[in-house]
């Protein structure tokens, strides 16, 4: 028998009516003869209403509480599926993510997997009940309650594929897959039929939301093949599956946007072995996950380093710089929040020369200024002013004949 893991977003759960859908879709995949266990989100905006909540309560926000706080709205849904299901007649049951033998590690509210006993999950499909897990959460050794991070139910549909061996792990939200491009940025774009981990994972850290990184990087690794779908028309989406050699690969597959990270630019720094070390330490150490480092060459024994970090950290990436400025011997730290990184994505890009060369071109023929460059073997990214990186989607995804 087919086991599938669904998991259903938050809008896929965002009121009664939409609940009701899905469980009709739940009762729909069993009576079809497969083994379902889903996997659900919290409500529509139901989580951040409970941050803002907590902050209208209190300037303090203690992470063990605040995960507590936020694994209610995965309990509320996963609740009222199981009754929605029962009013159909199907046997469910709810589990939260501690229940369900999620174990994590102790770092509350972006709490790591450790182990999945899934036993109580087993059981409950051996006598024939529809599992409803809480997406989200786990409990870690200590015995409290943590979450997994902002979106992190596809890492609980992923993880509970993987215990479990389920065929397939089908990610319910409120598009119908995973597109070439954002639709609201290139009217253009198309719907991805399937596309290999790898390129999937490239486009997660490079601006496509669609699925969280995470549980793309989960899925790779234990070989969970993901179907991206829809909850509004049920319509079959885009299968993210492990490459193989039949495969054939456009030259360029996806352009993303990300307007979410800022530059920041130390310079004037020494030109001497373990600066750059001091200085990306600093920032490891407080937490700082910082992408696209660029170093130019040396003049007068100094040299600039840039690099991007989420908006979000800035004020933060800034401070800790300018603590390091005197101890370093730096110039000036400066930095600049209206940049965009617009990235092409493609496993052909391997096997066929010239595409960073027609990137540029293309670019170039709008007049747009490439600030900053990185690649990797199936990615190049290029950082652009902000206002530029919508025209700028929208020609590549035109000139790399991504258009329908
Ligand atoms: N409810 C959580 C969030 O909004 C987890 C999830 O939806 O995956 O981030
Ligand atoms: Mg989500």
């Amino acid at each position: 028998m087919t086991l599938l893991v669904q998991k259903f977003g938050g809008t896929s759960v965002g009121d009664a009516q939409r609940i009701r859908a899905v469980a009709d879709h739940i009762a729909r995949t069993i009576k079809a003869g497969n083994q379902v266990v889903a996997v659900v989100s919290a409500m529509g905006r139901s989580t951040d209403d409970l941050l803002r909540l907590a902050s209208e309560v209190s300037s303090v926000r203690p992470a063990r509480e605040e995960d507590m706080l936020l694994t209610t709205g995965e309990r509320i849904s996963m609740a009222l599926v199981c009754m929605a299901l029962a009013e159909l007649g199907v046997k469910a049951a709810s589990f939260t993510g501690s229940q369900a033998g999620i174990i994590t590690d102790s770092d509350h509210t972006r709490a790591k997997i450790l182990e999945i006993r899934p036993d109580r999950l087993q059981e409950a499909l051996d006598e024939g009940l529809v599992p409803v897990v809480a997406g989200f959460q786990g409990v870690s050794r200590e015995r409290n309650i943590t979450t997994l991070g902002r979106g992190g139910s596809d890492v609980t549909a992923v993880a509970l594929a993987a215990a479990l061996h389920a065929d397939a792990c089908e990610i319910y939200t409120d598009v119908t897959g995973v597109f070439s491009a954002d639709p609201r940025v290139v009217p253009q774009a198309h719907k991805i039929s399937k596309v290999g981990f790898e390129e999937m994972l490239e486009m997660a850290a490079t601006g496509g939301r669609v699925l969280m990184l995470r549980s793309v990087e989960y899925a790779r690794n234990h070989h969970v093949p993901l179907h991206v779908r829809s909850s509004f028309t049920w319509e079959p989406g885009t299968w993210v599956v492990e490459e193989d050699e039949d495969m054939e690969h456009a030259v360029v597959t996806a352009v993303t946007h990300d307007t979410s990270e800022a530059k920041v630019t130390v310079g004037a720094v020494p030109d001497r072995p373990g600066v750059a070390a001091q200085l990306f330490r600093a920032l490891a150490d407080v937490g700082l996950n910082l992408d696209m480092i660029v170093q130019n060459t040396a003049e007068n024994g100094t040299t600039d380093i840039s690099f991007t970090v989420p908006k979000v950290n800035l004020a933060e990436a800034v401070a800790t710089c300018e603590g390091l400025q005197a101890e370093i011997g730096a110039g000036s730290v400066s930095f600049d929040d209206t940049m965009a990184r617009l990235s092409l994505i493609g496993a052909g890009m391997k096997s066929h020369p010239g595409v960073t060369a027609k990137m540029f071109e293309v670019l170039a023929a709008l007049g747009v200024n490439i600030e900053m460059i990185s690649t990797s073997s199936i990615r190049i990214s290029c950082v652009v002013r902000e206002d530029v990186v919508e025209e700028a989607m929208r020609a590549l995804h035109h000139a790399f004949e991504l258009d329908v």
